[in-house]
This record gives structure tokens, C-alpha cells and sequence, in this order.
């Protein structure tokens, strides 16, 4: 046996896992402090209440003998997949054939798995900071990647490659950053995608926070866009799915690449869950739209929360608009990982830094709006009381 050796190349700890380490040695040395974690990604609020039912539901149905369901088609049931094109991409302007709708088991995993369509010498661009899936995936691959930074100069939107890229991971709204892409910026990467025969994965994990109604939900409301992107969306952000998984891809047939994904899928996946895929289903219900869209609101007032109160107390704060995540720049003298570790000694406060993300996001840590409002509230006094 020879191991994969690119696997060599990720960094040895995962960042939320050292995150985790980090604020475990706190918590053990100080047990009687209490800490606020304003850091991860994971929601807060429990599934609303017309998915549960129907969750419940699909468990009586599995336990009758008239009702029960074994394996599931590996792209998912068809009412799923066509609830999802009527209601997330048809008022946006999209058509969509059912056979371009892939149910998931979240977004994690297809952004993984799809680079198995793609051969190994194909050279990957990848904006940073970023969500780490797209480099690790990569770099297991053994793909070559050009790292595009978005900063503060070129107001966190990256600029085209350099080199001719042949894979290209977008992720808007964005996360870690926060920042969107407007029309006429994401009508150059599929401009550029067209001109160069690139394929674009675009992460639309975030599109339910999107507030301005000039930015795009969907990376298919650009002309052209189905030619180039494979599109990757998930329930878990949206409806709380973190813990019950799922979500949908797809992969256009002009892709050229629909056939081969259904292919793969086949042999690897054998279905998501009936259950998790009725209480998707559930969301699309005039109940479960209304439920999900009280928990966005609540997690946007959140994301203002803390984009004003970081902002009263001095700091270079951007995102938190249409995302729900805030990207601060700490202050002169430190460094994500040392203001990390201020924070957490002296308000016991749990971020995440920037560094984690990319070396673009040195120098940055980012506030998540899936906190607890009032740990976020605490937060912000305690970082007052600190000065
Ligand atoms: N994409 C982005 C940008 C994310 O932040 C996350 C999770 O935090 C995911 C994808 C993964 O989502 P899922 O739970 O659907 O696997």
C-alpha cells in the first residue's frame, strides 16, 4: 500500500478542531469563567416546527409495512428536486430540467466529492480566504491551485487568475468575509469561465441571507452561466439542517458533465435520507417558508448586533448584510491567532481567525450571527469593559 501523500500536504489540525483545543485548555484551566463562542458556523435555533412534523411523519411512514421506503433515487425523490427549481430558481428568472437537480447530504460533501470530475493535471483557482473545503479537497487531489486574495484594498473581491484557471470554487455570499459579488462582477467570472472553458463551483450555502435585491441569489441568473457552473446549495443554514443533512447541486447539462456526476453518484451514493428529504420538502410549504424565514431574520438582527456594536467600539468591521458572518481587522500589535487568544483570556470570547482561512485572512478574525444573541451582547460589554 502507498498512502495518498497530497494528503500530507493539509495542515494538521483542522481549524475549527484547534479552535476547540484552544478554548477546551481555557475552559479546564479557568472552570469557573464563562465563555461566549461567537466563532463557529454551527445555527442555534432548532428546526422549525412544520419540518419536524413532517420528519415525524416520514418516520411513521418507514415503520408500516405499506408505507415503508428502502433505497431512494441516488439524485433524489422527483418532488424534492421540483419544489426546488419552482421555488428557488423559477421566480429568480432560471429554468432548470429535473435531471440537473441533485439531492445531497449537504453541500460539504458534493464540494468534495466534485472534483472527482475533473482530472488531476487541471489547475484550480480558489479566492482566500476561504471556507477550507475547496483548498483541502484540492490539495488532496494533488491539483495545482493559484490563490486569488481578497482584502481590504480590493474590497474582498478577488481579481480574475493570472494563470489560465480550469476550475474556479466561488462562494457568495461569502464566507468568511461576508462580501457578495454584484451582477456585473459575477458576469465576469462567467464571462471569463465561457472565454477559457473553466467549470465554476459555486457555493450558494449563504444565498438565504441575501438582503439587497440587486445581488444575485443565483450564479444561473448571469447569461451563460449554464454552460460553466455547477451550483452547490444546502438546508442547513437555511432550515437548520446542520445535524438532520441536506442539500442539492447542480449540474447543468450544457455542463457537459451531468451524465458523468449522475454516473458517479450511482456507484457512491445511495440517496439521502427519506426523512431528511420530506422535511427539506417541508420547507417549501407556505408554514415552513414562513418559520425559516423568522430564524434568517432573527440571525440577521444577530449579524446588525454585532456589525454595529464592533463598529461602536472602534473596529474596521465589513460583511453581516447579506451574510452572516462579520469580518473584524484586530487591532495594531496582533495577529488573528494572538487577538484570538486576548479575547479569550481577557472576555472570554471565542472567535475565529482569519488566519484559519487563508493568508489573506491574517490579520482578521471573523464573528459569526448563528451565536446566541445574548452571549453576543455579553460580548460586546465585556470587549467595552476592556477598552
Ligand atoms: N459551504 C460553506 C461556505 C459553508 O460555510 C458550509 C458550512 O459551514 C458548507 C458549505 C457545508 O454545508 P453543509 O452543512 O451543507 O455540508
Amino acid at each position: 500500500m502507498q498512502p495518498n501523500t497530497h494528503l500530507q500536504q493539509l495542515d494538521g489540525n483542522y481549524l475549527f478542531t484547534e479552535i476547540v483545543r484552544r478554548t477546551e485548555a481555557y475552559r479546564q484551566a479557568n472552570p469557573d469563567k464563562q465563555i461566549l463562542r461567537l466563532g463557529v458556523g454551527d445555527v442555534t435555533r432548532p428546526l422549525p416546527q412544520p419540518i419536524v412534523e413532517a420528519m415525524l411523519r416520514a418516520v411513521e411512514e418507514m415503520g408500516q409495512t405499506d408505507t415503508f421506503r428502502g433505497y431512494g433515487l441516488e439524485n433524489g425523490y422527483a418532488w424534492l428536486r421540483e419544489a426546488i427549481i419552482e421555488n428557488d430558481y423559477r421566480p429568480r428568472g432560471v429554468t432548470l430540467d429535473i435531471k440537473e437537480v441533485f439531492i445531497s447530504d449537504g453541500a460539504g460533501s458534493d464540494i468534495g466529492n466534485l472534483g472527482e470530475l475533473f482530472a488531476a493535471s487541471n489547475r484550480v483557482a480558489i479566492p482566500e480566504p476561504a471556507y477550507p473545503a475547496y483548498v483541502d479537497s484540492s490539495l488532496m487531489a494533488g491539483r495545482p491551485i493559484e490563490f486569488l486574495p481578497c482584502t481590504a484594498e480590493n474590497g474582498f473581491v478577488p481579481s480574475l487568475p493570472e494563470q489560465r484557471a480550469d476550475i474556479i470554487y466561488l462562494c457568495y455570499p461569502n464566507n468568511p468575509t461576508g462580501s457578495v459579488l454584484t451582477r456585473g462582477q459575477l458576469a465576469e467570472w462567467v464571462n471569463y469561465a465561457r472565454a477559457h472553458q473553466s467549470i465554476i463551483i459555486y457555493d450558494a450555502a449563504y444565498e438565504a441571507f441575501i438582503q439587497d435585491p440587486d445581488i444575485p441569489h443565483s450564479i444561473y441568473e448571469i447569461e451563460g452561466a449554464k454552460e460553466v457552473a455547477i451550483e452547490v446549495r444546502s438546508f442547513s443554514k437555511t432550515a437548520g439542517f446542520t445535524g438532520v443533512r441536506c442539500g442539492y447541486t447542480v449540474v447543468p447539462i450544457e455542463t457537459g458533465l451531468q451524465a458523468m456526476w449522475l454516473r458517479r453518484q450511482c456507484t457512491k451514493y445511495n440517496g439521502t435520507s427519506y426523512i431528511s428529504q420530506r422535511g427539506a420538502l417541508a420547507a417549501y410549504t407556505p408554514e415552513g417558508k414562513a418559520a425559516i424565514r423568522a430564524n434568517i431574520a432573527y440571525y440577521q438582527g444577530t449579524a446588525q448586533l454585532l456589525l454595529n456594536g464592533l463598529r461602536a467600539l472602534g473596529y474596521e468591521v465589513s460583511g453581516g448584510v447579506n451574510a452572516p458572518y462579520i469580518w473584524c481587522r484586530v487591532p495594531k500589535g496582533y495577529d488573528s491567532w494572538s487577538f484570538f487568544e486576548y479575547l479569550l483570556h481577557t472576555c472570554q470570547v471565542v472567535c475565529t481567525p482569519g488566519a484559519g482561512f487563508g493568508p489573506s485572512g491574517e490579520g482578521y478574525i471573523r464573528f459569526s450571527a448563528f451565536s446566541d444573541r445574548h452571549d453576543c451582547e455579553m460580548a460586546l460589554e465585556r470587549m467595552k469593559n476592556i477598552g
